[in-house]
């Protein structure tokens, strides 16, 4: 398989440190608000990667955390008048649902910042220790980039170029750095916000050290991949690699791979511009498994521009695989009988469509093209299946297009419809469940109403559903 890798910028082999194992890293969200469909964008896409590499044998360790200490966090706790963690646990409560109706397989891992805060101090004290360090007056500890030769590698960013951009910047305060260059490792407590002991000073880390630190506690020091959106370049991936490089001596991951952006009338979407849908907004108009669908509709390393008529063709486009797949179950019902000769080489035609997908996502998991192929078995499907079909060929031929379609976490058969009276009767289930406080088990009612196209919302009138 060949991945383009941002640290290169060509595509590249991928060869695994340990034959069969696969070690993968993806930047996951700051919990203080619903996701947007932005930042669903790499979870999508590194699952299909990993789904993609599962199917090919490989057992992938993946972790993706979740930033549950940060300045939005705690903003949000001041205006709530709650706890920081009540935030975070709430967002991440939230994010959980969204990748499950997503299709977004949970992480092997999902660590969480506040949780490794000794392995950051830990990492800290070493880059100290290393001379890779400094702590100023006040307790603030530093990252000394120049102590790193090969800072700005990942970035294809040039020092000097650096510093010159910096120094306009410049911010008070910020004088005690030995240099402008240098970045944030842990940071003094401000009245009010969460803070842990420190040889240095009591306060909280900074944001790039957490990375460094989970990667190396939950897959090693020495990675396959790492992930996340393109904005995470510079500087958030190129302050970990210089972070667990000086600290552990060794080159940290082997594969940098970076998702476009999502836009939105061409500009990126984002919080901070107010331009964005949530997940759960768009989930309640559309099957969730159109936004997937939309998702892998390009290659991750285009951008994407979000529009209701792309939303559209996605829908149309995963109703005609739906469509053939609910034919072959269809015939299937009656049909019944070997394989004749000349299916066995229709057959054969048709493992010609896997090829044809294998090959693309072999191409730096090209989704657009692997979804073609779907689609040219689909007509395949579609033109060469009827009442005379043997039951071991139409079977052959379900299986691999659900085959396929699972690869890119697509769910294709036909929901089972649900009637109004159970769907009422569920919901009842589910308010008792909560009334117990029995939240996995309300949650558990809600995904299983989602699987079959129901979408609840919660509102100050009660329960309201609608199929999407
Ligand atoms: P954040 O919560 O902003 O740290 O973002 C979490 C993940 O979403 C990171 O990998 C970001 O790069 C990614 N991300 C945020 N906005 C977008 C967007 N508009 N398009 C694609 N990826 C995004
Ligand atoms: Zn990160």
């Amino acid at each position: 398989m060949k991945i383009y890798n941002t640290l290169t910028k060509k595509k590249e082999e991928f060869v695994p440190i340990e034959p069969g194992k696969v070690r993968m890293y993806v930047c996951g969200p700051t919990v203080y608000n619903l996701i947007h469909i932005g930042n669903a964008r790499p979870m999508i896409v590194f699952d299909t990667m990993r789904r993609y590499l599962e199917h090919k044998g490989y057992d992938v360790n993946y972790v993706s955390n979740f930033t549950d200490v940060d300045d939005k966090i705690i903003k949000k706790a001041v205006e709530e008048n709650v706890d920081a963690t009540v935030i975070s646990e709430r967002y991440i409560a939230e994010c959980k649902k969204d990748m499950e109706a997503l299709h977004v397989m949970p992480a092997t891992t999902h660590p969480q910042a506040t949780q490794e805060i000794e392995g950051m101090k830990e990492m800290i004290q070493t880059l100290i220790d290393k001379g890779h360090a400094y702590a100023a007056a006040d307790g603030t500890v530093y990252f000394r980039t120049r102590s790193f030769k090969e800072y700005g590698k990942l970035s294809h960013k040039n020092l000097d170029e650096l510093e010159g951009g910096k120094r306009s910047l410049l911010v008070s305060g910020e004088d005690q750095k030995e240099d402008p260059l240098d970045f944030v490792l842990w940071k003094p407590k401000k009245e009010g916000e969460p803070a842990w002991e420190s040889p240095w000073c009591d306060g909280r880390p900074g944001w790039h050290i957490e990375c460094s630190v989970m990667s190396k506690k939950y897959l090693g020091e020495e990675i396959d991949i790492h992930a996340g959106g393109e904005d995470l370049v510079f500087p958030h991936h190129e302050n970990e690699i210089a972070q667990s490089e000086a600290a552990n001596g060794k080159p940290f991951a082997h594969y940098w791979m970076h998702n476009a952006f999502l836009n939105i009338d061409n500009r990126k979407m984002s919080k901070s511009l107010g331009n964005f849908f949530t997940v759960r907004d768009i989930i309640e108009k559309y099957d969730p498994m159109v936004l997937r669908f939309f998702m892998l509709s390009a290659h991750y390393r285009s951008q994407l521009n979000f529009s209701a008529e792309l939303m559209e063709a996605a829908k149309n486009g995963l109703d005609r695989i739906r469509t053939a797949v609910a034919n072959l179950q269809f015939l299937l019902q009656s049909a019944a009988g070997e394989m004749r000769v000349e299916e066995e080489a229709l057959l054969a035609e048709a493992k010609g469509f896997a090829d044809s997908f294998d090959a693309a996502m072999e191409d730096d998991c090209n989704t657009a093209d692997a979804l073609s192929a779907v689609f040219e078995l689909v007509k395949f499907i579609n033109s060469n299946t009827n009442e005379s079909s043997s039951g071991t060929f139409l079977q052959a031929l379900l299986d691999e297009v659900l085959t396929l379609a699972d690869i890119l976490g697509l769910a294709v058969e036909k929901k089972e419809e649900l009637l109004d009276a159970d769907i009422e009767a569920l919901i009842e289930k589910r308010q008792a469940a909560r009334k117990e406080k029995n939240f996995a088990l309300a949650d558990q009612i809600r995904q299983e109403l989602l699987d079959k196209g129901i979408v609840l919302e919660d509102t100050r009138e009660g329960v309201k559903w609608k199929r999407a």
